[in-house]
Parts: C-alpha cells; structure tokens; sequence
C-alpha cells in the first residue's frame, strides 16, 4: 500500500473530526446516540461487527470477517486484525502500515463484489473506499479466508489498488 508519504499530510485535527460530526449529525437528526456499523449493513455497530470485535460472538462466515475486519480498521481494532488474521500469514503482514492506515484514513464505503465459501475455504472480493487528507481512494483486493476450528481467518489478499482521480 502506498500510503506512507499520503497519510503523513494528514493531521490528527482532521482525522478525529469526521467521527465527531457524524456523531453529532446522527443524534441532530434522528435522535439516535449510536453510530452505525461501518461495514455498511445499516446496524448499529454495537449489534453488528462490534458484536465479533468485543469477543462476544465469531464471524460465521468469509464475508462477515471481512466486514468486520474492514470495521476494524475503522475502530482502530488493531488486535481483532491481528487475531483474525491466519498465523502463518501474520509474519507477512506490515501491521505498522496497517496501523498507519487505520490512524490517517477516513473510512467511507465497504463494496463487497462477490462472496463464496467452500467448506473450510473462502474468497471475499471488495472495495474499500477511503480517504486520506481529502483525497478519495478503492482499495480493491480478493482476500482468501480459511475455517480452522469454527473460526474464519484472513488468509491471503491480492491487491487491485486503484487511486479515484
Ligand atoms: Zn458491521
């Protein structure tokens, strides 16, 4: 991910604001204090990947890890990340890049382009949508899960990155 130099022209300031007025312009107008989720099923996020992010319940399936990794990211939920992703894989992963990522962006829209499992495999193909000191960008990549034991794990992931200009 080429994120390092876009994400440091990022200030802290911006990049606690965005939680901060969505907060405010959803209790505004609706009268609701909860955030919704943001993997985009229109839950709160108390009820949705915060239920898999607190420990209380597992991801059931390839796509529900993936969004609630995605969730994670934009919780900052560095440990889930790291929990759910297949041991074997977490040597590969940059989680320093990663952390960076989840601390500079701003999270816009989940995309999931297609889903499918096949017993104790599964593929998951999305775009994240994010943005980065106002500049919008789709992460798009085809990640791999595996079953182990009841509990799906990030796997793999081949990266379609694409910069929106
Ligand atoms: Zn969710």
């Amino acid at each position: 991910m080429r994120l390092a130099q876009e994400v440091q022209r990022a200030s802290l300031a911006e990049l606690d604001a965005p939680c901060a007025r969505g907060a405010a312009s959803l209790a505004r107008g609706t009268g609701l204090k909860t955030m919704k989720c943001p993997c985009g099923s229109l839950q709160n996020y108390s009820e949705c990947c915060g239920v898999y992010h607190s420990g209380k319940k597992l991801a059931p399936t390839a796509e529900a890890l993936m969004r609630s990794r995605y969730s994670a990211f934009a919780k900052n939920q560095m440990q889930y990340l790291r929990d759910t992703t297949d041991p074997q894989t977490l040597d590969t992963i940059d989680e320093e890049a990663n952390q960076e990522w989840a601390d500079r962006a701003k999270f816009l829209k989940l995309e999931i382009l297609h889903s499918e499992e096949k017993g104790t495999k599964g593929v998951v193909e999305f775009k994240a949508h994010y943005s980065v000191d106002d500049e919008e960008y789709t992460h798009h990549e085809v990640s791999t899960f595996r079953k182990s034991h009841g509990e799906w794990f990030f796997k793999s992931g081949k990266v379609k990155a694409e910069k929106n200009k």
